[in-house]
């Protein structure tokens, strides 16, 4: 595939036109630049794009809230009493797992402290918690604070998995090393399965592996790796995952969150959790006076009835989703990416370098690309050309094109802009 990408826009116009996923870029509202052009837009990692949709979705709801008011709850063309388990099958699929593993609640940093309060259950010996150094900082915030509440220090009790000297990603062998050195002190590692700042893919499977062998709970953060990468989070083996709807699933600013248990913990009422009147068994829910009963699988973290409205964005971008498998998905995502690194590439080493892995398999659609004797400025002035990057301190551009609605002929427009502002 490498060798066949051209640096002309008629290659690049080539590809949209035999893309199987075209038609998708005008279901999704491009955001435009000061002249009204489409912006070429790379932060779907950040925040997705609307699809075109979503407003009618968030209307029913609103409407059935005006017509039928409480009695929505049963009598909305979407009832709203069961309204997550519209969600459930699709967000399975997207991210390789069982319904009965899968759902939709809360935020992404509360399901993080809500699935640590079960599978952090530390002891005097057992008790420190393994990231990566450059976790995402709500995620590193949150298992901090999970250590001191157990009334454990910080700093002692945590594990940084880090890269080399003069490197950026991760190895596992370094991992491993960690692994034998600290397996059995460590209760939990928890891991940004796609990793924010590099866009390093890890191997879920060979982690969880891992960690099981030295007798550690293990989950991911997805919110970089959902709707961006397989992530066959069942067969991973993994104890808990958590993930952000707002990234590469689309569903708006701050909506909900998804989350992640698997099976094996489906029917453990023993599992210590923080629960309210949606973890109960529905059938008896509103009998209200009964004792706590369990709700078996992921349904069973729930505390709260959900808001709708958050759902129903949720439910038209899902829609979307469910008519394009994540494999297709990712077809086109593997080859649009691999032609913005091949034009970075061909900018010259001394220009431009890609932190992101070369690999395929060890990366989504995000590449992190740092370019020579650069700063901030650069950022600005790719916006002010009309191309939307996303700039981390203290030196790097991530640029996410989505296969959704990102195209090869954006992806020749930023880099022939890049190379004008570079010159
Ligand atoms: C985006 C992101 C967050 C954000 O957390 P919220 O609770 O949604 O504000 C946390 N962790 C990771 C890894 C992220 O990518």
């Amino acid at each position: 595939m490498l060798c066949s990408y051209q640096s002309t826009l008629e290659f690049a116009l080539e590809q949209d036109q035999n893309d199987v996923l075209k038609s998708y870029r005008d279901k999704f509202h491009i955001p435009q630049d000061k002249h009204g052009k489409d912006l070429i837009y790379m932060t779907g990692n950040s925040l997705g794009l609307q699809p075109k949709q979503t407003k009618a979705y968030v209307n029913q709801e609103l409407d059935d809230w005006a017509k039928l008011g409480v009695e929505g709850h049963t009598q909305a063309k979407n009832a709203w009493l069961p309204y997550h388990e519209f969600l459930t099958n699709s967000m399975a699929k997207i991210v390789g797992a069982k319904p009965i593993e899968v759902v939709v609640m809360n935020t992404l940093t509360a399901n993080l402290h809500f699935m640590m309060v079960s599978f952090y259950q530390p002891t005097k010996t057992r008790y420190k918690i393994l990231i990566e150094s450059d976790a995402f900082p709500s995620d590193k915030y949150a298992v901090e604070s999970q250590l001191r509440h157990h009334g454990f220090n910080e700093k002692e009790g945590l594990i940084l998995w880090k890269p080399r000297k003069n490197e950026a990603l991760l190895r596992y062998d370094d991992l491993e090393l960690l692994m034998q050195k600290h397996g059995n002190e460590i209760a939990l590692i928890m891991i940004g399965g796609v990793n924010y700042y590099t866009g390093q893919f890890f191997d879920l499977k060979r982690i969880t592996k891992l960690g099981h062998q030295y007798g550690c709970k293990v989950g991911f953060d997805c919110a970089h790796g959902a709707g961006n990468v397989v992530l066959n989070l069942h067969d991973s083996g993994a104890d808990f995952a958590v993930w952000c709807t707002y990234k590469y699933l689309n569903s708006g600013p701050g909506s909900l969150a998804g989350c992640f248990v698997h099976e094996r913990h489906a029917y453990n009422k023993k599992l210590n959790r923080f629960t309210g009147w949606w973890s109960h068994d529905k059938e008896t829910r509103f009998n209200m006076r009964d004792a706590f009963n369990q709700l078996a699988g992921a349904e069973g973290w729930q505390l709260s009835n959900p808001p709708i409205l958050s759902m129903a964005a949720i439910k038209a971008s899902l829609d979307l989703f469910s008519e394009v498998s994540m494999e297709t998905l990712t077809k086109k995502s593997k080859k649009l990416t691999g032609y913005l690194a091949f034009l970075l590439e061909q900018l010259g080493k001394d220009v431009i370098h890609i932190i992101t892995p070369k690999d395929e398999q060890h990366r989504g659609c995000q590449l992190s690309i740092q370019v020579k004797n650069s700063n901030q400025s650069l950022h600005s002035k790719l916006l002010e050309a009309g191309v939307l990057t996303d700039w981390r301190e203290p030196n790097v551009i991530r640029c996410a094109p989505v296969p959704f609605y990102n195209s090869f002929e954006d992806i020749y427009n930023m880099v022939a802009i890049l190379k004008t502002i570079l010159n």
